[in-house]
């Protein structure tokens, strides 16, 4: 190898990897993160063999330029760099764009001059606009650059100078901050029932093995997998590696990070959206010093540079928000996997509910398999039942039939906690004006606008796009004759109240819990017993543990079902079965209620009877015979662009390029699912194929061969969440 050249991936998902010059005096081995110039400018980027990537452009000896720099922080593991290979090439994505997953934007990088923060000084001018003070709210407790408290109020960095101009806010000195305290394996350790004991003793073994291991942990909600699984964290700790835990919603972090606490004495590292620039430098620096041991976050926390990782759980492992949709689409229950490969250690995939994919790999022995069928101390499995809507249908607009009424105000009367599921945010899903028939559409999306009352305006779900609530029809300029059609949470709410007047309720959905703070604050008065009724979407439905929650009612169980997509019955199943875990988790029995207008289909029968091995075999074989994953596999080539006939000729084009490959078949293009998202026209090919068939290499010469307008961007989502 010549050492006075290094290749070097920079961080710009636009380019392949470039040549310097490694000036005289620096070495710049494999994986060091280096400075180099790129035109006028200068830009981090990883060194690489010149074996294992290829680059864009050779240049002779004489022609290189000289590297800048090399940082002061460890290089890149072999392993890490072997699954940023690998996921660049499974997901058809640049390498720069899942290098820059590992070195999280390059924020880790700056060390930069001293940082200025700025938080609240709980000076309130007496004149405030509407807006100011809004993001005076937002921001509450919360320290950051301009530009951060921006994000987070959502508003304009004006906005936020301004306020600093009145005095609400101020700048502080940011303090160098003391190391992350060490999680104490023998803090508070449970005891552990027989089953319990026998699973964290196979998994604590697999760590110490330091071999590959994928493991599925499949216990039924309530049987304490995350007890068991912390075993598995001590046993590394003890061993003096890492843990990564992957959850699925940042609106699960503050529940685990207490459950954390109180079993290692301190709290484990956080990684998500939700930090500071200056919180995200910090702890990218301890994951790759090996200071931060036990690092819990979003799918993002995947591709950190760990130093000495020796275990990594992915809770909840059925969920689709580990499927990544934008940038480098990858699936972070699938890449934990591929990681535990390169860096041969355990893998630990809990669910109540897994997902066809992975109860495939345990049938064929690929993964092993844990299992905890009881619910921890005695706890029942709630008794579910199915409300016939037709049969027995609510009050002409309402949607609550009697029975489940009358279940609620039992468990009112007993002084118990009731949850009330609909997978809608808003007031209303759709609102039409009954004179000229005009619905409300949002103008950059195939959606419908969505009426929310509690901040009284139209919202669309895909692309943020609001407008004031109408007083009168656009279209016939009718006043009164517009019409909210269907529920949303928020309507369930209103019709809670107007049942039980005294009853204590509280909406739960992302535009009520969007922080971590807000989500503490509701686990805090669930806890406290100052909620009864609880009404929300997918957000409540997993990890939460409310002893004194023993009523669940399913509003609308047909809503997932619709769309006649393979995987509808499985998540409609997963959806369910993870809402009524939440019911009867301490000592007093649960009950689950479910709607539909069909008791007779699958996923009820399966839910009433708890079938659930019978639905689980019918489903894969309703995979199986339509070549379905896991039996085969999907691509969808998504084509999109503001303009939409470009989007269409190009789209056909691409499709009339399609290659004739033994196994594989094109279909489309049609309209992508959304065919039209935040003003962008999306088409869509979508490829079948034969599991064994490397299918990445044929869409990579098929697309490779062709060009498109600027402005068309063409993306390739490898094993699509729906197909
Ligand atoms: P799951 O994740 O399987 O739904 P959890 O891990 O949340 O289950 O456990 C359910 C509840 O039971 C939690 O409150 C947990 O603390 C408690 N629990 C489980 N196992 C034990 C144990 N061995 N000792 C004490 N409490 C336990
Ligand atoms: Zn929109």
């Amino acid at each position: 190898m010549n050492r006075n050249r290094a290749r070097v991936l920079l961080l710009n998902p636009a380019l392949g990897p470039l040549d310097y010059r490694v000036p005289q005096g620096m070495t710049a081995e494999p994986g060091a993160i280096v400075l180099a110039p790129l035109g006028p400018r200068q830009l981090a980027g990883v060194v690489w063999e010149p074996e294992r990537m290829a680059s864009d452009a050779e240049v002779g000896d004489n022609r290189l330029r000289n590297l800048v720099a090399v940082y002061d922080l460890p290089p890149l593991k072999d392993s890490l760099r072997r699954l940023i290979e690998w996921t660049a090439d499974y997901y058809l994505a640049p390498p720069a764009a899942v290098l820059r997953m590992a070195l999280a934007s390059a924020s880790a990088l700056d060390g930069g001059p001293t940082i200025v923060e700025y938080r609240a000084t709980g000076h309130l001018p007496d004149r405030l606009t509407p807006q100011r003070a809004q993001a005076l709210e937002r921001i509450g407790e919360r320290q950051g650059l301009v530009r951060e408290l921006a994000t987070i109020a959502d508003v304009s960095e004006g906005v936020i100078r301004g306020l600093c101009k009145v005095g609400a806010i101020e700048p502080v000195t940011v303090a160098v901050d003391d190391p992350y305290p060490e999680p104490d394996p023998d803090h508070d350790p449970p005891d552990l029932s027989a089953e319990q004991q026998a699973a964290a003793g196979a998994l604590a073994d697999a760590v110490l093995a330091r071999t590959f291991h994928p493991v599925l942990l499949d216990g039924v909600t309530g049987s304490g997998k995350t007890e068991v699984y912390f075993e598995a964290i001590a046993a590394a700790l003890r061993d003096g590696r890492q843990t990564l835990v992957l959850l699925p919603e940042i609106a699960l972090t503050e529940p685990f990070l207490k459950r954390f606490t109180a079993r290692f004495g301190v709290a484990p590292v956080a990684w998500h959206s939700d930090l500071r620039q200056s919180q995200r430098r910090r702890a990218w620096r301890a994951i790759a010093s090996g200071e931060a041991k036990v690092v819990v976050g979003a799918r993002s926390a995947l591709f950190l540079p760990y130093r000495e990782l020796g275990l990594i759980v992915v809770d909840e492992a059925h969920e689709s928000s580990f499927k990544q949709e934008e940038g480098v689409m990858y699936h972070a229950r699938d890449v934990a996997v591929m990681r535990g490969h390169f860096e041969q250690l355990p893998v630990i995939l809990a669910s109540a509910t897994p997902a066809i994919e992975t109860r495939h790999q345990v049938e064929q022995g690929r993964y092993a398999e844990l299992k905890l069928p009881a619910r921890f101390g005695g706890a029942q499995m709630p008794d579910i039942a199915a409300l016939d809507l037709v049969a027995d249908p609510p009050p002409r607009g309402r949607w609550l039939a009697p029975k489940l009424v009358e279940a609620l105000g039992e468990t009112m009367a007993r002084g118990e906690q009731a949850l009330l599921f609909l997978n809608r945010r808003g007031y209303a899903p759709l609102t039409l004006c009954r004179h000229c028939g005009h619905r409300f559409q949002c103008p950059n999306c195939t959606a419908w606008m969505v009426e929310h009352r509690l901040t009284q305006r139209l919202q669309c779900h895909h692309c943020g796009h609001i407008m004031p609530p109408p007083r009168a029809c656009p279209e016939c300029k009718e006043e009164d004759a517009l019409v909210a059609c269907g529920p949303g949470v928020e309507r369930i709410a209103d019709e809670v109240t107007a049942l039980f007047p005294e009853a204590r309720t509280a909406i739960v959905t992302s535009d009520t819990l969007w922080s971590p703070a807000r989500a503490a604050e509701f686990v805090g008065r669930m806890e406290a017993r100052d909620i009864d009724i609880v009404i929300g979407t997918q957000l409540v439905t997993k990890g939460y543990h409310f002893p004194n929650l023993t009523l669940v009612g399913v509003v609308d169980a047909d809503l997932g079902l619709s769309g006649g997509d393979l995987r509808a019955a499985e998540r409609s199943f997963q959806q369910i079965a993870q809402v009524a875990g939440r019911a009867g988790r301490g000592d007093k029995p649960g009950r689950v209620l479910v709607q539909t207008h069909d008791p007779s289909a699958p996923v009820i029968h399966a839910l009433v009877s708890g079938d659930v091995d019978g639905f689980y075999a019918a489903e894969t074989d309703s995979r199986r015979e339509a070549g379905a994953p896991p039996f085969g596999r999907f691509a969808g080539i998504i084509i999109s662009s503001e303009n939409l006939a470009e989007t269409v000729e190009t789209a056909r084009m691409i499709g009339r390029a399609a290659p004739q490959v033994e196994g594989m078949m094109v279909f489309g293009p049609a309209p992508a699912p959304l065919a039209m998202l935040r003003g962008r026209h999306r088409q869509r090919l979508l490829v079948h194929a034969r599991r064994a068939l490397d299918v990445q290499a044929v869409i990579r010469e098929w697309l490779g061969a062709l060009e498109w307008p600027r402005g068309v961007r063409v993306a390739v989502d490898v094993d699509p969440y729906s197909f």
